[in-house]
């Protein structure tokens, strides 16, 4: 008898399934449900990017880029940053492209961290967060943000407390995914102190830095006084221009840091598509109009879905930035007989015809997220309302 084939998943994925953002989009199509689950619009990005990427195709860019991205997206990312950010950044030296910002955090971890090396993480948390820490072999500490009657917010003290000796990095994402809480100038420089006290880099990922809502503005921690030269901001085209399957992203850091975020980036991807890069790169240059577009369209869905929402019991705060709203699900759920969040989004895609993400795998204690639910506003008008017919029908 042969022996038994060994586990074909290396240990340090042990503590992962299958991502929940997969999980629940199969879901969802499993039910024919409106998919409110994973972050993705339900539109098409707009032609002028479109018509870039197929003028490029034609135009023959269609070999290799330069493994830190081509030229004139690279540029128009500098001109991007400084106008979008203030952040005023050589385009050869400071800016790698990458596959996603997905592929620009797995870059920066695993260029920049050492084994043993603490990286002090917000929770919830988006999930590759996790999975690249460990496969960069570092050690998360958390800080939990709590819900408060303005949104989601973490205590001083807990993140102070999660500082330590062996602090190498702070893991930051404003506007927050999923919570929506966008940073305020102190609470930056709240983290940027503990940075500079800890000599601690801070990575940013900001692909939400587009999506902010009534009267707030995302601020790049890069920005704060010491912390340009400790700052790694992540950010993407996927969310601005509603392209998340084109995944260009990007990481901006000081050239030190750079060495190290591309090293590590030439042999995961060591490129991205070069003809979708010129399509980004129009975008990001001119396509402000469209920006102004899509955050008017999304205070409109944000709005719609926070109200019907409120009124079929659940419990929430309006988003300050992101596409999504983090709800407590606990008055629902008790009226269907469920518990937890796991219960009620695999009860609601069968039942209500709506599928919605459970936040507990966005926490290292997935208790603390039992009580939560995360519904996607990043839909046409149309299906927001499909959704909350649907939504209204199951639930009352
Ligand atoms: N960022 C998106 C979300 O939070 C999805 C990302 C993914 O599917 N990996 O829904």
């Amino acid at each position: 008898m042969s022996p038994s084939p060994k586990p074909l998943i290396a240990d340090r994925f042990a503590a992962f399934g299958t991502t929940i953002f997969a999980e629940m989009t199969a879901l969802a199509n499993q039910h024919r449900a409106v998919n409110l689950s994973q972050g993705f619009p339900d539109f098409d990005g707009p032609d002028l990017g479109k018509n870039a990427a197929a003028k490029a195709i034609a135009d023959g860019h269609n070999q290799y880029a330069p493994l830190h991205g081509v030229q004139v997206l690279r540029e128009a990312i500098a001109g991007w940053a400084s106008r979008v950010s203030g952040i005023d950044c050589d385009p050869d030296r400071e800016i790698t492209v990458t596959s996603g910002c997905t592929e620009a955090i797995a870059a920066t971890m695993l260029g920049l961290l050492n084994p043993g090396d603490e990286v002090v993480v917000f929770e919830p948390y988006y999930d590759s967060y996790r999975a690249c820490l460990a496969m960069a072999d570092a050690t998360p500490r958390f800080v939990t943000m709590h819900p408060t009657p303005e949104g989601f917010a973490y205590h001083p003290e807990e993140l102070r407390a999660a500082f330590g000796p062996k602090t190498r990095a702070v893991l930051i994402n404003t506007p927050h995914n999923p919570t929506g809480a966008v940073l305020s100038v102190a609470q930056l420089d709240e983290i940027a102190a503990l940075c500079k006290e800890h000599n601690a880099i801070a990575i940013s990922d900001e692909v939400y830095e587009r999506l902010t809502y009534d009267d707030r503005t995302h601020i790049s921690i890069a920005t704060r006084p010491g912390m340009r030269e400790r700052t790694i901001v992540l950010s993407s085209s996927g969310k601005s221009f509603s392209l998340t399957g084109w995944k260009i992203g990007w990481a901006i850091a000081p050239e030190p840091l750079t060495r190290g975020i591309r090293m590590a980036h030439q042999f995961l991807t060591f490129d991205v598509a070069t003809p979708l890069q010129h399509g980004i790169a129009a975008l990001l240059t001119d396509g402000e109009p469209e920006i102004e577009k899509l955050r008017a369209h999304y205070t409109h869905t944000r709005s719609l879905l926070a109200e019907a929402l409120q009124e079929l019991g659940f419990e929430l705060a309006l988003p300050q930035g992101s596409y999504f709203i983090l709800a407590d699900h606990t008055p629902v759920s008790q009226r269907l007989g469920l518990k937890t969040d796991v219960d009620l989004c695999r009860w609601l895609p069968e039942h209500a015809g709506v599928a919605a993400i459970p936040p507990s795998a966005f926490y290292h204690d997935p208790s603390d997220g039992a009580a939560l639910v995360r519904f996607a506003f990043c839909k046409r008008t149309k299906t927001i309302d499909e959704a909350i017919k649907r939504l209204r029908t199951a639930l009352t």
